[in-house]
């Protein structure tokens, strides 16, 4: 069921990170969606995936600042350990 685009879900994602949980999926409709921030170490600059929890539509932002506060996965191992926990999610490129 799911037609949305890679620019349906930038234009749906809300700017602000706190309000993701309130923001409706591009694809489903349902409300809220996750994200996780990757990077490397010693960068403020990494990716971003964010995802459907219901639909397991998602996107990936490449070369995106994370903050400060973020939650950030750099080590490969718990990248890996990402990856296998969430590996029914879908991405839309
Ligand atoms: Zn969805």
């Amino acid at each position: 069921m799911n037609n949305s685009t890679y620019m349906d879900w930038l234009k749906a994602l809300p700017a602000d990170d706190e309000t993701f949980r309130e923001c409706a999926c591009p694809a489903c409709g349902s409300l809220g969606l996750a994200y996780q921030y990757f990077g490397f170490r010693d960068s403020n600059f990494g990716w971003k995936l964010i995802w459907c929890e219901v639909c397991k539509h998602g996107i990936n932002i490449s070369r995106t600042r994370i903050p400060e506060s973020a939650h950030t996965l750099v080590e490969e191992s718990e990248q890996a350990e990402f990856n296998r926990q969430h590996s029914e999610i879908r991405l839309i490129s």
